[in-house]
């Protein structure tokens, strides 16, 4: 099966095929940091996480290169009224949101160019547009104009048919109803305060539409994949590609991605409408981040996805299943023969996994592929009847789902603890899940494995009993015990 994507350009799904054989260049519209970004916003960089990780397993060298919009009207208008330079108080939100994306085990991109730090090449990048006729100064800035480019409309399909000229906007977001020429630079006016930069259009600064095309090219050039979010698709995206194709003579991105909206109660989470919740929100509330991901990459990047915590509450328990899976998987052990129906589950996992994610990132139709293949191999390993080489081969392949979808489900096997002890004459091995038990409990295990080694069950099954109204189980091994928490 070929890989396929659904481009919003041609409306349709598209056989990939980046320019260079094997090397993808990614560009992600990246936040504007005025605020801590919200779960919705996570929607889009958590889409495009799992697409580079599944382009990555698919043996693809992803350039990612994702932007960070600190200067226009949201960032002046916040850092004005907290009395901050521009800087100081993007720099407040930038911070945050490196933390937010390392607590969401987002992969680091090559680069996050800042507007700010791009400002002379978008000068030049304007003049071109100026020289060729693109571009040209009004009142209060310099503005693209759209009729120069005769295929503008062509990805968001707006008609502009009813065109006053020489009609402009101003602002940097505006709706579909309002296709007009767009400010590339904006003339200083006391609304910016201390925000500009002098050059030779004088005092001003960038239009943040211009931001993404000077940042996205000068840092990879012509592109393979560029994503958003839907709402970007007009007016952001439509005017990018204007400035960037009237700037080459050719086109600027071969596939453009869109993840649709994460909503609450059948609404667009908004910072507007207020009703989001942010990373930070959640994650005081003792929610899980990994579980935070395993909700927004679940659905289909191109279908809505509703926000709720019962939602939530059901992810955590599905990351902890496949996290329990991985810690078994990884303390197994048994002498039996390998068994052929474990090569075989795995070829079964991948084939069905790979199948749908090769079919425009079908993550919901992947994902059962994965269930069954932890409930096989779970019966096996429950009544024994795999090898450790088995458990091993599983535990691998785990892994490979587990860089895909990028859950950290190897924490709890990596932080686990586990200690031996001689009994009998033979190593005794007490592994702790997820729990920390005192010395007290430690010797009482210990007794009930020397009651056992004497064959006095009911002795032993008290303990265990006793334990147990503690919340804590025992689950007996080849050679050890399992301790947890009910
Ligand atoms: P912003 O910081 O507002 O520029 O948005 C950053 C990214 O988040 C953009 O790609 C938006 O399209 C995306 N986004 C904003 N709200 C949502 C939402 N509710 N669901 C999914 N993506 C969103
Ligand atoms: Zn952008």
């Amino acid at each position: 099966m070929p890989l396929v994507f659904y481009n919003t350009l041609t409306k349709k799904k598209e056989r990939f095929r980046p320019r260079r054989d094997r090397e993808v260049r990614m560009y992600n519209c990246g936040p504007t940091v005025y605020d801590y970004a919200h779960i919705g916003n996570f929607r889009s960089y958590v889409f495009a996480d799992t697409l580079r990780r599944y382009l990555e397993h698919r043996n693809y060298k992803v350039l990612q290169v994702m932007n960070l919009t600190d200067v226009d009207d949201k960032t002046i208008r916040g850092a004005r009224r907290e009395g901050l330079t521009l800087r100081e108080y993007t720099d407040r939100y930038a911070k945050a949101f490196f933390e937010d994306i390392k607590a969401l085990n987002i992969l680091p991109a090559k680069s996050y160019p800042r507007a700010t730090e791009m400002i002379q090449e978008m000068v030049e990048f304007i003049k071109v547009l100026i020289k060729k006729g693109h571009a040209y100064r009004g009142e209060d800035g310099i503005y693209f104009d759209i009729s120069s480019f005769p295929s503008y409309g062509k990805l968001s399909g707006i008609e502009i048919k009813n065109l006053k000229a020489g009609a402009r906007v101003r602002q940097d977001e505006y709706d579909k109803e309002n296709a007009q020429d767009f400010a590339l630079w904006k003339f200083w006016d006391e609304n910016d305060g201390d925000v500009y930069w002098e050059t030779e259009f004088g005092k001003g600064r960038p239009g943040w539409h211009i931001e993404c095309s000077v940042m996205s090219m000068k840092e990879l050039g012509t592109l393979d994949i560029h994503t958003g979010g839907v709402d970007l698709i007009f007016p952001h995206h439509e005017n990018e590609i204007a400035q960037s194709e009237a700037f080459l003579g050719k086109p600027f991105v071969k596939y453009w991605m869109h993840n649709e909206h994460l909503l609450v109660e059948g609404r667009k989470m908004s910072k507007s409408l207020g009703n989001f919740f942010t990373l930070r929100d959640l994650l005081k509330k003792g929610h899980d981040p990994m579980a935070i991901r395993y909700l927004l990459l679940s659905a289909h990047y191109r279908a809505k996805l509703n926000f709720t915590e019962n939602a939530l509450r059901s992810a955590e328990n599905t990351v902890n299943r496949l996290r329990r899976f991985v810690e078994d998987l990884s303390f197994y052990s048994s002498k039996r023969k390998n068994n052929p129906a474990i090569e075989k589950a795995i070829r079964k996992a991948f084939q069905g996994f790979e199948r749908a994610m090769d079919d425009d990132l079908n993550v919901p139709e992947a994902l059962p592929f994965l269930f069954d293949f932890v409930s096989e191999v779970t019966s096996l390993m429950n009544s024994g009847e795999m090898s450790s080489a088995d458990a091993r081969k599983a535990y691998e392949a785990m892994m490979d789902f587990n860089f895909i979808l990028g859950l950290d489900l190897n924490r709890i096997a990596r932080e686990a603890k586990r200690e031996s002890v001689m009994l009998g004459g033979r190593e005794f091995r007490i592994r702790y899940s997820g729990i920390e038990i005192d010395e007290e409990i430690k010797q009482k295990i210990i007794e009930r494995e020397r009651f056992r080694l004497s064959r006095q069950w009911k002795e032993a099954d008290r303990i265990r009993e006793s334990l147990r109204r503690k919340g804590i189980v025992l689950e007996d091994e080849d050679n050890g015990v399992k301790v947890s928490r009910d």
